[in-house]
């Protein structure tokens, strides 16, 4: 079968500038949104919610204030009004305007026309956000009409400008501009369709002309993408329209020698690619059939040039028919007439294990030849030596792979684990059952996963979001469903498994618990997702919550990467919830000792410490008695003599004796002296040597 991509399929330029703007702003510390969806793609808008760019249908919805981390607004490539990016600002959104220059350029448009006083009509749709954000540039006198009935309903004006929405169909606009001709002394026309639409659907039609099968492939609720299947359609041919891969149906293609794909503007390349693969994967599977079919029937005639030419022979000569029988036969022939039952090629028996040798395996199977067993033929896995899998006296199930002329049997055992696996892993697909496999290794669009067999997993089936890092899966053992199940492929997998939806459902039903169990003021245990500038998000299990930089500790921390890191368990202090937008702020500090409480557990009046000098005033000097906690020394406090400036006898960064002479942790003061230090260290060094002398006398 032969599978074309039609030219202009999946993203126009304007959305994957969109898409590239939103990338590259996951790698930002600002928290962004994009107003309404990116693109109108449920695996595009799951793929940024996991990197951390939500979807806001208001900007209302959120209220930002100043201890809050930094947001912003990603307009999206339809575009919006200015009044709307100015509310945004008002708000303190940062803002990335990734409106499609095509409909800047409309915005321009309608703004000049309306400077010069002219009428504006837009041809479009008065629900789409396009037709909203060009009608927000065009002024107060703007009408909206979306067919040729509603732009003859228009009155008459002087000076009138028309416009149209960048993916309304080009006739029906010349239509909607010759009924205006009436309507005003002086019509404008801009002809702002955007060609990458008509492209798309001429470069579908095309492709049709020559396909026996046509695919689709977009998001329902895009409606460019519900355009092109109509268009499709239209043209007779066979049509699918599908999200991705995974809707993709073998019995479509029964008799389809070429098909031809296309996809809608919100499709991206990962979509298309995905779905290409498995039209390979299904053209190699058809050839495959084919060539089994070809060989089959050579075979046979094989058999019956060699029959024919074998009676020939034998008519010419009975002794050449006897040494060119076949061997097979012969040595199955030999056991059967000394009176043994024979099984036959294809057979399943049981036998008992007589003799394992690290490459081989001997079984008696209770005739007068002993089956072997190759190395290869034990297991579905992989093995070093026989030795690993089987004793002597085992009892085991083979399958007869071929008579020897020596009349030993070649035997299987694998073939007969493989087709029991098949039996297990068939009744579970045909019950939809959750099977538990570990993923092994990562290949072209998947992974291949141990169920038993070898099954794959495709890449849009691994999480329920676009996975960048395959490999990080290898070693796993997950849950599965089976999608597809197809017993007799024999290249690529029979198995084609998901998790998409399991790990949709564990979320969700997380998220539940999580939401019925939380209360402001619990302490969990959490690990640290992700470390940003403004904080860290943990994960409580079900549910990420933010811990905000100046929650983390007393002290003043100059990143949240100092004193955090990114996969640690910590405990954290459920601080405030807001339920209608499911967020969570979380704290540590509340769980730390305050350096005052460490203060007052470590210090005592009278006590002798050492500190560094932090701050000089006219009044006297901060010394840093613990991190977050200064002590004053007054100026009366830092000599014996009358000090003049605090300058004059300490210095910043200066380590200083000093002697706590009030500790009141009411006002948040500790009171010190260096000149009552210094005194009592002396004494006590007075006290030292007399004692010393007292000792020596
Ligand atoms: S369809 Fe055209 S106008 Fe619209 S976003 Fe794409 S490139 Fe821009």
């Amino acid at each position: 079968m032969l599978v074309s991509l039609a030219e202009n399929a999946g993203f126009c330029n304007g959305v994957r500038r969109a898409v590239k703007i939103a990338e590259e702003s996951t790698e930002e510390k600002t928290e962004w949104y994009t107003l309404g969806p990116l693109v109108h793609n449920d695996d595009v808008i799951n793929h940024f919610k996991q990197r951390g760019i939500a979807v806001l249908d208001n900007i209302e919805e959120i209220h930002l204030s100043n201890d809050e981390p930094e947001r912003g607004i990603i307009i999206r490539s339809h575009g919006v009004s200015p009044e709307l990016i100015e509310r945004a600002r008002e708000k303190g959104f940062k803002i990335k305007d990734a409106t499609c220059p095509l409909v800047k350029r409309v915005h321009d448009i309608v703004r000049l026309l309306s400077d010069a006083e002219y009428d504006i009509v837009i041809f479009g749709d008065s629900e789409h956000p396009e037709v909203q954000g060009i009608a927000g540039w065009s002024g107060q006198n703007v009408k909206i009409v979306a067919n040729l009935d509603e732009a003859r309903l228009l009155g008459k004006t002087a000076k009138l400008g028309l416009v149209s929405q960048t993916t309304k169909d080009e006739k029906e606009f010349f239509a909607v501009a010759a009924a205006l001709l009436d309507t005003a002394r002086e019509l404008r026309v801009f002809n702002t369709i955007c060609s990458a639409t008509r492209k798309r659907q001429e470069a579908a039609w095309v492709i049709c002309q020559d396909v026996d099968l046509m695919l689709v492939v977009g998001d329902r609720k895009s409606s460019n993408t519900n355009t092109l299947f109509k268009e499709c359609v239209k043209t007779g041919v066979k049509t699918f329209r599908i999200m991705n891969a995974s809707e993709i149906e073998a019995d479509w293609f029964r008799g389809i020698s070429k098909t031809g794909i296309t996809a809608g503007a919100s499709t991206p390349d990962w979509i298309i690619k995905e779905v290409l693969d498995r039209m390979t994967d299904y053209e190699e599977n058809k050839q495959e059939q084919q060539e089994t079919m070809e060989q089959e029937i050579q075979e046979q005639s094989n058999l019956e040039e060699e029959s024919t030419e074998q009676l020939s022979q034998e008519q010419d000569s009975p002794q050449v028919a006897e040494t060119s029988a076949n061997e097979e036969s012969f040595a199955k022939m030999e056991a059967e007439m000394a009176g043994f039952a024979s099984p036959s090629r294809g057979d399943i028996i049981k036998g008992i294990v007589i003799q394992v040798l690290d490459d081989d395996v001997m079984v008696d199977v209770g005739g007068k030849s002993e089956g072997i067993i190759p190395l290869r033929e034990l297991s579905l896995k992989d093995v070093e030596s026989a030795k690993e899998l089987v004793a002597v006296g085992d009892e085991i199930e083979v399958k007869v792979l071929k008579w020897d002329d020596d009349g030993t049997i070649l035997l299987s055992k694998k073939r007969v684990d493989s087709e029991k696996e098949l039996d297990r892993l068939e009744q579970y697909a045909q019950e939809d059952k959750i099977i538990e496999g570990t993923i092994i290794e990562s290949v072209k669009g998947g992974l291949l996963v141990d169920v038993g067999i070898i099954a794959f997993l495709p890449a849009s089936h691994v999480d329920d979001g676009y996975v960048k890092n395959l490999d990080e899966y290898i070693g796993q053992t997950l849950e599965f469903k089976i999608i597809e199940f197809n017993r007799n492929k024999r290249r690529g997998s029979q198995i084609v498994l998901s998790r998409r939806e399991l790990v949709a459902e564990e979320k969700a039903r997380l998220k539940e618990h999580f939401w019925q169990e939380i209360e402001e003021g619990q302490t969990r245990t959490g690990k640290i997702k992700r470390i940003v500038d403004y904080g860290a998000f943990i994960d409580l299990g079900g549910y990420e919550g933010l811990l905000h930089v100046s929650e983390i500790d007393h002290r003043r921390i100059e990143h949240p990467s100092n004193v955090l890191n990114e996969g640690d368990e910590l405990d954290v202090y459920i601080l405030a919830l807001d339920r209608e937008k499911e967020r969570v702020s979380l704290s540590r500090k509340k769980l730390l000792k305050s350096p005052w409480e460490i203060v007052v557990e470590k210090y005592q009046e009278g006590d002798i410490i050492e500190g560094t000098i932090v701050r000089i005033a006219s009044f006297g000097a901060f010394v840093e008695i613990e991190p977050g906690v200064d002590g004053l020394v007054h100026i009366s406090q830092m000599a014996d003599f009358r000090v003049e400036k605090p300058e004059d006898v300490v210095s910043v960064g200066e380590k200083a004796n000093l002697k706590i002479l009030s500790i009141d942790p009411g006002q948040k003061r500790i009171g010190l002296s260096i000149k009552e230090a210094r005194n009592d260290m002396e004494s006590q060094e007075v006290e030292d040597y007399l004692e010393n002398q007292e000792d020596n006398e």
